[in-house]
């Protein structure tokens, strides 16, 4: 027993750790964003270690104890379909990977085409040809895209549809800057009777808050993705769509397909969510699009390598200039430690991202570009990033 109790303060402490570490940290990571206490309190209730399934509503639950847990469930189903103006919404995917498994599993059957955005105009690597379409048996074929415009070339993405006759044309991006013409892409798809799905993983918050592509479930069959990246957590995935066919088959996908449990404390925690979100999700998604465009702008002015002068984003994310870096002697990975030694983090592959501090109240972008061309001449300014956290608070909650 003693034995045991100490493994678990050895975890304990590295959880202390970590929290402590990241709190003294300012985070500019892309696919991350922070949690209210609401929904941390919902996440860590007792609700993450209990059973609760209903196949059959006439037959009540299969578990005892889960008279909340259907209706949180039921509520936080309704609260997503609200917020987004969908007529369903499948809220048990534990991700955004298991909700496009999902999405495809229902949408193609075996030795059909799918169509997805390529790596290296920014596309999801779990599409690219050995991930999900090997695993699943399907083709899976290129978007072209034009990466100077940030845009899918439509007269070249007509022929590649006329060649490959896809079953799935699946839009979104992990690096996500820009929103696409849906109108175009709707009509090709019918031409060639193809469905059309958005993975807006990166990019829930936005929608959910009118910012960004706020025409996605109006041409697409549905709209899938993660809900803590630029929404507001927990981690998990969400699926929405106006299509009855579509939902019963994505339904039909999950217990015991594509997962078992849902996780009834994430569901506690989406639901707290999406309130806060129906609350504060337009104020909250334009104030991270404008905190984007302008930390483009202040990092072009202070010298630092940035893409897509003079637009720079549509979204939560800025996407450095590895140009830039690579002349300097540096990578993206070696810049990012070098932010990261003076406090301040985002990923190894070029992104920053403006969700969290978004959400923190924060809005001179002057200042954080400054703190970041600094750190990057080789000055460190943990100090002044201490400051500047100093008066940060979480925004948004209510509570
Ligand atoms: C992050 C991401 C995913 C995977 O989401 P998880 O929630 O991490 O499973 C899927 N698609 C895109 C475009 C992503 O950026």
């Amino acid at each position: 027993m003693a034995g045991k109790v100490c493994i678990m303060s050895e975890i304990l402490k590295l959880v202390k750790k970590h929290e402590k570490y990241r709190s003294e940290s300012l985070n500019m990571q892309a696919s991350e964003n922070i949690m209210s206490p609401n929904a941390r309190e919902a996440l860590s209730s007792d609700l993450a270690s209990r059973y609760s399934l209903v196949l059959d509503p006439s037959q009540g639950d299969a578990y005892g104890g889960a008279r909340y847990t259907d209706e949180i469930l039921h509520e936080t189903e309704r609260l997503a379909a609200s917020l987004y103006g969908s007529k369903f919404a499948e809220v048990r995917p534990l991700g955004g990977h298991i909700a496009a498994e999902m999405v495809i599993l229902s949408l193609m059957r075996k030795r059909e085409n799918m169509m997805s955005i390529a790596e290296k105009d920014g596309g999801y690597t779990g599409y690219q040809s050995g991930y999900l379409p090997q695993m699943f048996g399907f083709q899976n074929y290129e978007i072209p895209y034009d990466g100077e415009s940030q845009e899918i070339d439509l007269q070249k993405l007509e022929r590649a549809m006329k060649a490959s006759s896809p079953s799935l044309v699946l839009l979104g991006q992990s690096f996500f800057l820009k929103h696409y013409d849906l109108k175009p892409l709707r009509e090709m798809c019918d031409a060639y009777n193809s469905y059309l799905a958005y993975d807006g993983s990166h990019v829930m918050g936005l929608i959910a808050g009118k910012a960004f592509q706020k025409d996605a479930l109006e041409y697409c069959d549905l709209l899938f993705g993660s809900t803590h990246k630029s929404f507001f957590g927990p981690q998990g995935g969400i699926i929405l769509t106006n299509n009855e066919d579509i939902f019963s088959r994505i339904r039909k996908n999950i217990t015991w397909r594509t997962m078992d449990n849902y996780h009834p404390s994430r569901i506690a925690a989406l639901g707290v969510a999406l309130e806060e979100m129906t609350e504060y999700g337009r104020d909250y998604a334009a104030s991270v699009v404008r905190n984007s465009v302008h930390l483009g702008k202040e990092l072009h002015s202070s010298g630092v390598g940035v893409k897509f002068s003079p637009w720079y984003s549509e979204t939560h994310q800025v996407a450095l200039d590895i140009n830039y870096f690579r002349s300097r002697g540096m990578s993206f990975q070696s810049a990012s430690q070098m932010l990261e030694d003076s406090g301040i983090i985002i990923d190894r592959e070029g992104r920053i991202g403006t969700s969290e501090i978004s959400r923190m109240g924060f809005s001179d972008m002057g200042r954080i570009a400054e703190l970041i061309s600094t750190a990057l001449s080789g000055k460190n300014v943990r100090q002044e990033v201490s400051d500047l956290i100093k008066e940060l608070r979480i925004h948004y909650t209510g509570a």
